[in-house]
């Protein structure tokens, strides 16, 4: 009963709709599947629909990405109610500011004589979550970069002349909203971080599970977290973080798969009232 609990769609940076990555999911044999966006949770119901036509469960989750130390810290939460008011306030407050982040950047761009329309970047995203990944494709298709990686190392990356910083939540931050909203907080691949140190201060906040199994975790990394999420009584949770099938950078669909157990492990942690967790 393979599971993939870590990805994305167009509803923020990954390349297919929520329907066509669950036709994708299902063709590939997965059981379960968690629509984790960047900072919204547009592409659930979508999903949702389309894995009762295939009988492929669908999990509501999201990414939220947030900044500790100077550091980006990845903050996944699965079932939080999606209609939560202070929740969905914060996500149109993240939204929001990724808007205007991208305004930011295309200005900065036109500076260093670089052309992009601030339209095309809107079409290629749909135009409510933006992000880096929106501004690359328009970069590539005018010329600018061959692939995603070197838009960021041209133009948009942290140490790139176009980066803007946006507006982050912290993790604890993060988290809190999430368990408002009665999900269940997990710290994305903890070994793209690699400050184990977080993972204790975290716990203290509330935060519920570890992303074990990522594409970016080694085999030692991956037998690291798996321990210490025993050892300190963790949910453990894992997943491609497919961003499909151009989003060359992370996985392949279902390229992390997790066993049934550590999904009936995370529902039984839901922790609001079950029926606000549900579609
Ligand atoms: P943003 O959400 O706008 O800050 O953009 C971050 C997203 O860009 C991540 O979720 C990845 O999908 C992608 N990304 C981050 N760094 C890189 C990189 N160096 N090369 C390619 N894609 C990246
Ligand atoms: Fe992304
Ligand atoms: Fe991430
Ligand atoms: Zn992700």
């Amino acid at each position: 009963m393979p599971a993939d609990l870590h990805l994305h769609t167009t509803a923020s940076d990954g390349t297919l709709t929520p329907e066509a990555l669950v036709v994708e999911a299902a063709r590939l044999g997965l059981t379960t599947i968690a629509i984790t966006d960047h900072d919204t949770m547009d592409g659930v119901r979508e999903a949702y629909l389309a894995g009762e036509k295939l009988n492929l469960k669908v999990i509501p989750g999201i990414e939220i990405n947030t900044e500790w130390k100077g550091l980006e810290v990845h903050i996944l939460g699965y079932y939080p109610d999606m209609n939560h008011p202070h929740f969905n306030d914060m996500l149109l407050t993240l939204q929001e500011a990724r808007k205007e982040r991208v305004i930011r950047t295309v200005d900065k761009l036109k500076f260093l004589g670089v052309k992009i329309d601030l339209d095309d970047v809107l079409a290629e995203s749909g135009g409510k979550c933006l992000g880096r990944p929106h501004i690359a494709r328009v970069l590539i298709n005018n010329g600018y970069a061959t692939t995603q990686r070197e838009a960021f190392e041209l133009f948009i990356g942290p140490e790139a002349p176009a980066y803007v910083p946006r507006f982050k939540l912290s993790p604890e931050q993060a988290i809190a909203i999430i368990l408002k909203a009665g999900g269940i907080p997990v710290l994305a691949h903890p070994g793209v971080l690699d400050r184990d140190d977080i993972i204790y201060f975290l716990i203290r906040h509330g935060l519920m599970g570890i992303e074990v199994f990522h594409p970016d975790h080694n085999a030692r990394q991956t037998q690291l977290y798996l321990k210490m999420a025993r050892k300190m009584g963790l949910l453990i949770t894992g997943g491609s973080d497919c961003h499909g099938p151009r989003g060359k950078k992370r996985g392949l669909l279902g390229k992390v798969k997790i066993s049934q157990r550590y999904i009936d492990e995370l529902e039984s942690a839901i922790t609001g009232a079950p029926e606000s967790n549900q579609l």
